[in-house]
C-alpha cells in the first residue's frame, strides 16, 4: 500500500540558494505607514513555512547546467526550462545557457541538457539521430515514476497516469509506455476511463500533485475498479508532501499566505490551493517580491509564507525584506520536516569532469554524499 495519504510530512533535500542574480525590487507604491495603517493594530508576524524552496531534483538540475557552461563553455543548450522558475531561467541564459522547446532546434553534435521534469524515450532517441552531446538531469525521483511505467506496461496492465495533460512531466512517463498509459486529469476525469481488464489496472502520478487530490481520484478510481493497483512506493515526491505539510500547518492561522513560485511550477501553485483548502483567507503567488501588492494585507495580521521546490532563497528573502517594510518583521519559523537528499550529479558530467581532473561538485548540491 503506498504511503501517499500520509499526512505527517517526510523527509528530503535542504534549501540551497545559488550564487543568482539579484533582480531589482521597485520600492512599494504606498508608503510603509499607509500598508502599516491598513494592517490591523494587533502584533504583525509572518509564518515561514519550513521545509520550503530548493529540492534535491531542482538543485541537481541547475547545478548541471552551471557545471556544463563551466565545463564545455558556451552555449549549452537545454531542451524545455531546466526547472520551472523564471528567474532561475533568466540567470542561466545570461551564463549561456540556450532554452529550447525541442530538440530539433539545436545544432547537431551541441551539448544538451534535459531538464528536471524527463524526456521520452522518443526524445532520447530524436537527440541520439542529431548526435547530441546531452546530460539528463531528470530527476531521479521523475526516473522512478518512468521505470515503474516501463515495469508495468511489460506486464500488460492498462496504466492510469494521474496528472496534469500538457505538464512535461507526464509528456516524458507518458511517453514511455503510451498504448498502455491514459492520464487522468483530475478526479472528474475517473468516469470516462476505460480499461482492458478491470483487474490488470494499476495507478501512477506526477510527482508534484496535490497529495489530498490525487487520494480523491485514486479513491473514485477504486470505487470503479476494485482491484486497482498501487505503486510500489510514493510517486508524489517527498519535497512535494513536506511543502504541502508545512503549509498545511500554517494556512488556519494566516490571514494572507504568500507563495513564491512561478506559474508554470506544478508544486507552487499547488501550494497556493493547499494554503486556501486549509483555512488560509487569502493566498497570493509571486514570482518576485515586486509583485506584492500592498492591497492584500488590509486587515492582515499573519502572513504565511512558502516558496516552491524550483525556488532560489534569494527571492524568498526579498519578500521578507519587503514584509519588514510593511511591519512584519517578526519572523516565526513553522518547521514540519528536515530535509538532508543530496542526488549525485547526472553520470555523463561525473565522467566529463572526472576525465578533466575537476573533482569539484561530482557528488550532491554541495560536495556531499549523497544519500539516495
Ligand atoms: S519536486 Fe520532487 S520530483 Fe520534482 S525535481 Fe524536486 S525532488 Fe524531484
Amino acid at each position: 500500500m503506498p504511503t501517499t495519504t500520509e499526512t505527517q510530512p517526510r523527509t528530503g533535500a535542504q534549501t540551497r540558494s545559488v550564487p543568482l542574480a539579484m533582480p531589482h525590487v521597485p520600492r512599494s507604491r504606498r508608503s510603509r505607514e499607509e500598508v502599516e495603517a491598513a494592517a490591523p493594530t494587533g502584533a504583525k508576524k509572518v509564518l515561514l513555512a519550513a521545509p520550503r524552496g530548493y529540492c534535491a531534483g531542482v538543485d541537481r538540475a541547475v547545478i548541471a547546467v552551471e557545471k556544463a557552461l563551466d565545463h564545455y563553455g558556451a552555449p549549452v543548450y537545454v531542451r524545455k526550462q531546466i526547472v520551472h522558475n523564471a528567474h532561475v531561467v533568466t540567470s542561466l541564459e545570461e551564463r549561456g545557457a540556450i532554452f529550447v522547446d525541442e530538440v530539433d532546434e539545436i545544432p547537431e553534435g551541441a551539448v544538451t541538457v534535459f531538464s528536471a521534469h524527463g524526456v521520452s524515450p522518443a526524445v532520447i532517441d530524436e537527440a541520439q539521430e542529431r548526435q547530441l552531446q546531452t546530460i539528463d538531469a531528470t530527476c531521479p525521483l521523475v526516473n522512478k515514476v518512468h521505470r515503474e511505467a516501463v515495469r508495468f506496461a511489460k506486464q500488460d496492465f492498462d496504466i492510469l497516469l494521474i496528472g496534469h495533460v500538457g505538464h512535461e512531466e507526464v509528456e516524458g512517463t507518458a511517453g514511455e509506455a503510451p498504448e498502455h498509459i491514459q492520464i487522468v486529469n483530475s478526479p472528474d476525469d475517473v468516469d470516462s476511463v476505460e480499461v482492458r481488464d478491470p483487474e490488470r489496472v494499476v495507478w501512477l502520478s506526477q510527482t508534484t500533485l496535490s497529495v489530498d487530490e490525487t487520494m480523491e481520484t485514486v479513491e473514485r478510481l477504486r470505487r470503479r475498479f476494485p482491484a486497482l493497483h498501487n505503486p510500489p512506493s510514493d510517486d508524489i515526491c517527498y519535497a512535494t508532501s513536506n511543502r504541502q505539510g508545512a503549509i498545511r500547518e500554517i494556512a488556519p492561522h494566516a490571514d494572507l499566505v504568500i507563495v513564491v513560485g512561478s506559474s508554470n511550477s506544478s508544486n507552487s501553485v499547488r501550494l497556493k490551493e493547499v494554503a486556501l483548502e486549509y483555512g488560509a483567507t487569502r493566498s497570493e503567488r509571486v514570482d518576485f517580491a515586486h509583485q506584492v501588492d500592498e492591497a492584500w494585507f488590509e486587515g492582515v495580521s499573519t502572513v504565511g509564507l512558502t516558496s516552491g521546490a524550483s525556488v532560489p532563497e534569494v527571492l524568498v528573502q526579498q519578500v521578507l525584506d519587503l514584509l519588514a517594510e510593511y511591519g512584519y518583521a517578526d519572523v516565526e519559523p513553522v518547521e514540519t520536516a528536515t530535509e538532508d537528499i543530496l542526488f549525485s550529479m547526472p553520470k555523463e558530467l561525473r565522467a566529463a569532469l572526472k576525465d578533466s581532473g575537476d573533482s569539484s561538485r561530482q557528488i550532491g548540491g554541495r560536495g556531499e554524499k549523497p544519500q539516495r
